[in-house]
């Protein structure tokens, strides 16, 4: 494969965004944020202990949370959707459960081992075992019971949420078990320990940002790709125990508030602004991309990719765009040299498009595009990187501690100008 020099060149960036934090740059004591959350996210919680590691030394700042406070602060809550829109699904259960409505005017107890069919029934009503409601079902696990859905298991309590015809299963859960989760699915548990704390921080305040923003909503957050793959957390591996609680409670803000911490695959040798992919996002420092000279070690870094033509033909048709697909050119570029906008061009006319949006409908690796040709049947496209190129670089988090940086430098190389904060 073609040996492509590094991007790490800053020619279009500010300067200070492309400085390199130094190994041995101290952050002080850790303030504190709070956000507007929904009641449900700080009840039945078991009380959550500040690290010793948190407590920084020597450090005077009245926002810090004394350990003994921070005791009396529950768990936050999350409630992620695991079943959706179904008619029928099967909940395994390794011991006792309860199941009862949220008034208790119905509940019943399974004392062993079994499975619990959860079903649709009639007049907009679910039924979980012999319980039947128009009013959410819930199921508990009791004394370290595990509950297993389509061969996942999980340690949360499950809701079962009546629709018309269908129902969903949320799964009400402690924020800091729910990142255990999370961690293996979007990072490699093999990857060295600072990376996985720098993920671990993203993922947490990613989730109360999701939390903050759906506390009208009957669930925060889905378990896929749409928010963040989570499989439950009855299995947690070592590396991913250590670094949730070794980052217990961290979140990053910026001007005190909770934003949300982006993050993808690798971005190519160079971040980029939150707006060439999401224009409704706020246009915050901490999203507005950074150098990265620490990615190339991926096989990430460069892509080869051939796309069916017809799926290029038919997003083009989308934007109303007629005709067979002639060609596809890079119309505006980043300083990094992703591609904001393509034109495309079929034989009914031409359009140019943002390259965030044919990247969504056609799935292409990355918008750091190098070289496209329109074929008879295909799509051949070549570049740098693997997914949209907004906030942390996972490759990169991941090349940076090993060359010895901490979690803490990470973040602050990727999310410029945001603040390492006590959660509360
Ligand atoms: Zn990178």
């Amino acid at each position: 494969m073609k040996n492509f020099p590094l991007l790490a060149a800053c020619f279009a960036l500010l300067v200070s965004a492309c400085a390199v934090p130094t190994r041995n740059g101290a952050q002080g004591e850790l303030p504190t944020v709070t956000a507007n959350l929904p009641a449900h996210s700080a009840d039945l919680g078991r009380p959550s202990v500040l690290d010793e590691d948190d407590v920084e030394t020597g450090a005077t700042s009245s926002k810090l949370i004394p350990a003994n406070a921070q005791k009396k602060i529950p768990q936050r809550m999350v409630r992620v959707l695991i079943v959706e829109n179904s008619k029928s699904a099967y909940i395994k259960h390794t011991g006792r459960i309860n199941i009862y409505t949220q008034d208790l005017s119905k509940k019943y107890k399974v004392s062993r081992r079994g499975t619990l069919a959860v079903k649709t029934h009639k007049n907009g009503q679910v039924q979980v075992g012999s319980l039947v409601s128009a009013t959410p079902i819930i199921i508990e696990p009791v004394d370290g019971t595990q509950l297993e859905i389509d061969k996942v298991t999980y340690t949360g309590k499950f809701y079962a949420l009546p629709g018309k015809n269908t129902f969903n299963l949320v799964e009400f859960t402690p924020l800091e078990n729910y990142l255990y989760g999370v961690l293996p699915y979007e990072m490699h548990p093999t990857w060295a320990l600072e990376a996985l704390k720098a993920q671990a921080v993203a993922a947490r305040t990613y989730t109360l940002k999701s939390i903050e923003k759906k506390a009208d909503e009957p669930f925060d957050l889905y378990a896929d790709v749409r928010s963040q793959m989570y499989k439950g957390s009855a299995h947690v591996q070592d590396s991913v125990k250590k670094a949730v609680d070794q980052t217990r409670g961290q979140v990053l803000a910026y001007k005190g508030e909770l934003f949300y911490t982006y993050y993808h695959g690798n971005c190519g040798g160079g971040t980029d602004h939150v707006s060439i992919w999401n224009q409704k996002a706020p246009h915050i420092k901490p999203l507005g991309g950074n150098s990265c000279k620490f990615d190339a070690h991926s096989k990430s870094f460069n892509f080869k990719q051939d796309i069916p033509k017809s799926s290029a033909e038919k997003f083009a048709r989308s934007q109303g765009l007629k005709g067979s697909l002639k060609s596809i050119k890079v119309a505006k570029k980043t300083g990094t040299g992703r591609a904001s906008y393509l034109t495309l061009k079929t034989s009914g006319g031409s359009k140019t498009v943002l390259c965030a949006s044919f990247r969504a409908a056609t799935g292409i690796r990355s918008c750091k595009l190098t070289k496209i040709s329109v074929g008879t049947t295909k799509v051949h496209l070549e570049g740098h990187g693997y997914g949209h190129g907004i906030g942390m670089c996972q490759d990169g988090a991941h090349g940076m501690a090993k060359q010895k940086y901490t979690y803490k430098q990470i973040l602050k190389h990727y999310y410029p100008g945001s603040t390492l904060s006590q959660f509360r």
